[in-house]
């Protein structure tokens, strides 16, 4: 048997966990300014945390769950996303004594997907979640806090803010009436699984990427025409926000999310330079999700990101910094070279030791190393407590004390 990873599970290493790290690293550092702490919550929770309706008919929870029954007989499931975990630490653990909470996460999720390009059955999210705020400004700063950190990765004008308003229940229940008898008029037209979709959760279907579904979505009434006042101005507060942060959006009267709690603002970063898949980061207010958990009625907004997507459209420089090389000549200078190399990585530096060969094959390994300088240890120099330092950019070389090297150096 050949071992080999699971489809659509990738290594991580090299550049592309640098970028990967990088990502996380900006995010976390942009986030943190906003006041959100980091919160780890566990990998695996109870699958009713996931699936909490049997009437849920979002593509995550009927078919690209890792759902298995541990030894103890229960229903566990892989998360394929943070917000459920997070709410349901935030109800468990007794955070809802002091709002607003501010958490972020990083990690692992996981779905049963076609993998393809920037589609993978193990995949990286950050993402944040505010609990508490029931108003419009808490959806301007977690958009704000998400554009300056596209824009912190260089990429703001590789993506572009999507943003609309599903309102509030009312609005929510006008729209669906009005849907619900437009596709019904098209019924012959939808695919089977909208077909399916049509009386459980219709909403989902403006989210389709049939075909068939799109030409039908076409002439669908549009999300702004349902909207009752109330909704209409918590909406348009949220876009006087952006437009006095300067944040620039289009207004996108299809966009949804494709679960039930979702409320009032939706959003979501694209970009066309990833082929189909083109949303990098989304997120949505979530008033109805703590309660429907069993918490209190408690507001929610949050996003989330997927790392990989990022990492591929930055093109940041994430090569280390250059090493210094240490190279002995002989046996007898081994002991001191240790010393060396251990000072100046206390230092600061980074150094590259090589383990063993030849002068000509140590100083070949600094080369691929890309090491700036090289200190070079022969046993007749140290006598005098001196070694040559080599700057391997220009080739100059001189003698130093082994006392002024870090100063020589620098
Ligand atoms: P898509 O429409 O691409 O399936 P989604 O609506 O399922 O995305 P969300 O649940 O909103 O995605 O997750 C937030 C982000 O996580 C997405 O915008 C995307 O960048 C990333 N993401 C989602 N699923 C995957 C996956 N299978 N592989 C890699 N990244 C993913
Ligand atoms: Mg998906």
């Amino acid at each position: 048997m050949k071992i080999q990873n699971v489809r659509g599970t990738y290594d991580l290493y090299g550049d592309a966990k640098r970028k990967a790290k990088k990502v996380v690293e900006i995010a976390s550092q942009m986030v943190e300014k906003y006041g959100f702490e980091e919160i780890e919550t566990p990998i695996f929770e109870f699958t009713e945390v996931f699936a909490r309706n049997l009437g849920d008919t979002s593509d995550i929870v009927t078919k690209e769950m890792y759902s298995f029954e541990d030894r103890g007989g229960e229903s566990i499931t892989l998360r394929p996303e943070g917000t459920a975990g997070v709410v349901r630490s935030f109800i468990s653990e007794g955070m809802q004594q002091n709002l607003p909470v501010k958490l972020y996460y990083a990690g692992p999720m996981f779905r049963y997907e076609r993998p393809q390009k920037g589609r993978q059955r193990q995949f990286t999210q950050f993402g944040v979640e505010l609990l508490g705020v029931q108003t419009p400004q808490a959806d301007i700063e977690v958009i704000a806090m998400a554009y300056s950190f596209l824009k912190a990765l260089g990429l703001e004008e590789s993506v572009v803010l999507e943003i609309n308003s599903l309102g509030d229940e009312e609005s929510r229940n006008a729209y669906r009436e009005k849907l619900v008898s437009y596709l019904k008029q098209h019924y012959d037209l939808l695919s089977i699984e909208s077909k399916q979709r049509l009386e459980k959760n219709p909403l989902r279907i403006l989210d389709s990427k049939e075909e068939c579904d799109k030409i039908v979505v076409e002439n669908a009434p549009l999300y702004a025409d349902s909207l009752n006042e109330a909704s209409k101005n918590f909406f348009e507060e949220v876009l006087t926000g952006l437009d006095l942060l300067k944040i620039p959006y289009r207004v996108n009267n299809r966009l949804v999310r494709g679960l039930d709690y979702y409320a009032h603002t939706v959003f979501e970063f694209t970009t066309d330079k990833l082929g189909a898949q083109g949303a990098v980061l989304a997120g949505g207010r979530y008033d109805g999700l703590i309660k429907e958990m069993g918490g209190g009625d408690v507001a929610g907004i949050g996003w989330a990101c997927g790392v990989e997507r990022l990492s591929m459209l930055m093109d940041t420089d994430v090569s280390l910094s250059r090493p210094v090389a240490v190279i002995e000549i002989g046996d007898e200078v081994h002991q001191t070279a240790l010393q060396t190399a251990y000072m100046l990585r206390n230092a600061g530096y980074r150094v590259e030791h090589a383990y063993g060969g030849n002068v000509k094959k140590r100083m070949a390994k600094a080369d691929k190393a890309n090491a700036f300088a090289a200190v070079i240890l022969g046993s007749q120099e140290l006598a005098e407590k001196k070694v040559t330092l080599k700057n391997l950019d220009t080739g100059e070389q001189k003698q130093v004390l082994l006392a002024d090297l870090i100063k020589e150096l620098a």
